[in-house]
């Protein structure tokens, strides 16, 4: 069995480091709000700020922003917040605090959600140090079968060439009854492979990833970001060079802005 279980510092150095950083997010927040008072307020569900968000630049040439994307507070964008607003709506009422759950790839903002909510809570990647399992390729873990209750992965599987692999992985290290979290960018009907890395990247995920997943899992539920409040502001709102950007697959599609998350909730 993995050992490893992580621990939370709570000496007089991290609290005094926990209260700067909380008072720096104070300030920020502050002046954005004096800066900018005519922008859209937003309510963040991870860390219960109130104002405006931050746009995000995700590429320069061409420039691409996404528009209204993180929180001052906390520091989270579209994906974080609809990924905790999903963790809550599955596991809720789900006797969390008597199960395993192993977060590949593990997001630093969704650990105080997580941890607290299970049993044992286990992280794990390819190349990331700071993990309970570090060097643990998605397509082939180390894990013995039926190990967690529960896998939480979120943006990882443009990467590995092997995507068929990834899933069946997910599915064997989850325990009978247990539920794997998967959330991608879906930017076309059909998955798109290069068949060579290309920008670190193996592939570009289409709508057809969620029929892949059916063949894996006995069922697979969509969770799609409009059925949250629009004051968690979960639309990924594309401008690129200037000109808002609607040109993604119909299921997330969000006419003339951008793209919706959709979270696949798939159960053994
Ligand atoms: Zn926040």
């Amino acid at each position: 069995m993995h050992g490893n279980e992580s621990t939370i510092k709570e000496d007089g150095e991290g609290m005094r480091q926990i209260l700067t950083e909380r008072i720096k997010k104070a300030v920020r927040s502050r002046i954005y709000r004096t800066l900018y008072p005519h922008r859209p307020q937003f309510d963040c569900p991870i860390c219960g700020y109130h104002g405006p968000f931050k746009d995000k630049v995700v590429k320069k040439t061409p420039l691409v922003v996404r528009v209204d994307s993180k929180c001052l507070g906390c520091a989270a964008t579209e994906r974080h917040r609809m990924m905790h607003l999903v963790i809550n709506d599955v596991f809720g009422d789900w006797e969390a605090s008597q199960k395993a759950i192993l977060h590949i790839a593990p997001e630093e903002c969704m650990k105080p959600q997580l941890q607290p909510l299970f049993k044992t809570y286990h992280t794990a990647d390819l190349l990331q140090k700071n993990v309970d399992f570090n060097e643990e390729d998605v397509q082939a873990m180390s894990f013995d079968d039926a190990t967690y209750d529960a896998v939480l992965i979120s943006r990882v599987l443009t990467i590995p060439p092997d995507l068929e692999a990834c899933v069946r992985e997910i599915r064997r290290v989850l325990k009978p009854g247990g539920i794997a979290i998967i959330a991608e960018i879906y930017t076309h009907e059909k998955t798109v492979e290069f068949g060579k890395m290309v920008n670190d990247r193996s592939r570009e995920i289409g709508v057809d990833f969620v029929t892949l997943l059916g063949q894996h899992f006995s069922q697979v539920e969509r969770f799609l970001s409009e059925k949250y409040n629009d004051n968690f502001q979960l639309t990924n709102r594309m401008v690129i060079d200037g000109e808002p950007s609607g040109d993604y697959p119909e299921l997330v599609q969000v006419s003339g802005i951008g793209f919706m998350d959709l979270v696949a909730v798939c159960r053994v």
